[in-house]
């Protein structure tokens, strides 16, 4: 498999799940978006688009071309061990999904990146759509995160492409605004994040924004102690996102570009007009 199969097999498979997913929310929402669509999606889809090509132009070798490398040249724990591929794949996806667990809770607690992965919580709704939002720096840090860890890891690219599939497919999922039965929710979440656990992660309150880091796996969330059930506030009532950038033209794509570099939707409110806007 080259890299470009692996690009056609990536985006094919995220435009199928990403408008199966939409259907989902359209006939059964879990909540009334407060915002909704029309003035969320051409942002929070626009960003897609800048990320993949910033990343496709700044990291000519992604994580996968460099898994064939590896391979190639022995690089990596996997690469010097005689273990069966399943076995050496599915060490390769936990590896991957820790690694990228590990990143979300760094990304919360170190300042600077949080600055990166605020515009992801900035988002005023949730919904299928969210799960694609992400500053482009930000998705080009975890892009060397993950080739870090197919380096040391010698993770093998199937794995990659696995995990990379996988991941875009379980974050669109669970920030889904659909409803999935409570009994159902219980047993998916011993297996996958479901949008009723990852909701808790988009609460404007700190306490559960810094909870549920998981995107794929829920066990580190269970390991690490970082695990909440329920948002407080419950589903339908819970406030979601944070107490700045709440300013509705904050959902505009070139305010999401640059709100790593401001401190807050008040800086932008410089005529008397634009104050009286943000104070409705
Ligand atoms: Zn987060
Ligand atoms: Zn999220």
């Amino acid at each position: 498999m080259n890299a470009n199969t692996e690009l056609f097999i990536r985006i094919g498979a995220a435009i199928g799940i990403f408008l199966a997913l939409a259907l989902w929310e359209l006939l059964t929402p879990r909540r009334t978006l407060t915002v909704g669509r029309a003035r969320r999606w051409p942002s929070n889809l626009g960003i897609v688009v800048v990320d993949a090509v910033l990343v496709r132009l700044l990291i000519p070798v992604a994580a996968v071309g460099m898994a064939i490398l590896a391979a190639e040249r022995g690089w990596g724990l996997l690469n010097i061990t005689p273990w069966p591929i399943w076995l050496e794949v599915l060490i390769g996806f936990f590896a991957l999904d820790l690694a990228i667990y590990g990143q979300h809770v760094a990304f919360h607690k170190v300042p600077i990146l949080w600055r990166l992965h605020r515009m992801h919580h900035a988002d005023l709704d949730i919904d299928v759509s969210t799960g694609l939002r992400f500053h482009p720096i930000e998705i080009i840090l975890s892009m060397l995160i993950k080739i870090a860890v197919v380096v040391l890891v010698g993770v093998p690219a199937l794995a990659v492409v696995i995990f990379e599939v996988v991941l875009n497919a379980t974050s669109m999922f669970n920030h889904s605004n659909a409803v999935m039965p409570i009994s159902l929710d219980r047993i998916v979440r011993l297996i996958v994040v479901t949008p009723d656990m990852h909701r808790v992660h988009h609460s404007i309150k700190r306490e559960e924004t810094d909870s549920n880091f998981g995107f794929n796996l829920p066990w580190w969330d269970r390991l690490f102690g970082t695990y909440r059930a329920q948002p407080e506030a419950g589903h339908e009532s819970m406030t979601i996102g944070l107490p700045i950038f709440r300013d509705r033209r904050e959902l505009r794509l070139d305010r999401l570009m640059t709100q790593p570099f401001r401190n807050d939707a008040g800086e932008i409110a410089t005529t008397p007009q634009a104050e009286s806007e943000n104070a409705g």
